[in-house]
């Protein structure tokens, strides 16, 4: 059988999963006519972990880097954030209040508003950044966040323990779904809390299954990473 295309996989995948579910193409380690490729498919969302090679890539795609939102999914230095300012529009893996208000003293300098995402740790991992699945230290983290002005706190993004079975991953998704859901219903008057980010290639269709309205994925659309 033949491969399928980038252009292919993505469409396909569009099409299998609900509207309402943003896909966040992860842009690690793709070329530029890989980019390219998926933009010209019809992806709204570009995710980078990486300050450098999100800029490289950026301003090499030019006037087609505007047509998509792009996301900022890995680790953020405090060193870094003036330059990824410039090409984010999102920032999901904000995980403490120092950073927080590190960005948003920067983008007080800019002309521009900037969406976060508070990225939740969900499996308690001691590799993994985010901040703890404890109710309370979420609540209060969430409540100083929104009272940033130049922020604008939309979402929660987790990771999940990795298996090979994503049914592992459901217990996880599940809580994650739970705490979103309380953040929620805190109803505060800055906070649109409408985005919960989780899911990856091997596990967005259980993502989706717990509630997931953003998945983020890279192998099951580029094939596999070098
Ligand atoms: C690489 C990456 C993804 C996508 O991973 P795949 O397994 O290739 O789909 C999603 N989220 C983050 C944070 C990543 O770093």
């Amino acid at each position: 059988m033949r491969e399928m295309s980038i252009a292919e996989n993505y469409r396909r995948i569009r099409e299998e999963i609900p509207d309402n579910v943003t896909i966040v193409l992860a842009g690690k380690t793709r070329s530029l006519e890989e980019v390219e490729e998926v933009i010209e498919a019809g992806a709204t969302d570009i995710g980078e972990n990486y300050v450098q090679e999100a800029e490289a890539m950026y301003d090499s795609l030019g006037k087609k880097a505007k047509k998509v939102r792009w996301h900022m999914i890995g680790h953020l230095q405090t060193n870094k954030i003036n330059k990824a300012l410039r090409i984010f529009d999102v920032m999901q893996t904000v995980d403490s209040l120092e950073k927080a208000s590190s960005i948003d003293k920067r983008v007080g300098r800019m002309e521009k508003q900037v969406s976060v995402y508070l990225e939740i740790n969900i499996g308690r991992e001691t590799t993994k950044a985010g901040v703890n699945p404890e109710y309370e230290a979420i609540e209060n983290l969430v409540r100083e966040i929104s009272k940033f002005k130049h922020l604008s706190l939309e979402g929660l993004m987790t990771m999940g323990p990795q298996s090979g079975d994503p049914e592992d991953s459901r217990p996880y998704f599940r809580k994650a779904k739970g705490v979103f859901e309380r953040m929620k219903a805190l109803n505060l008057s800055k906070v649109k809390m409408e985005t919960l980010s989780m899911g990856m290639s091997n596990s967005y269709r259980v993502a989706i299954e717990e509630g997931s309205n953003m998945v983020r994925l890279g192998t099951v659309v580029f094939g596999e990473r070098n």
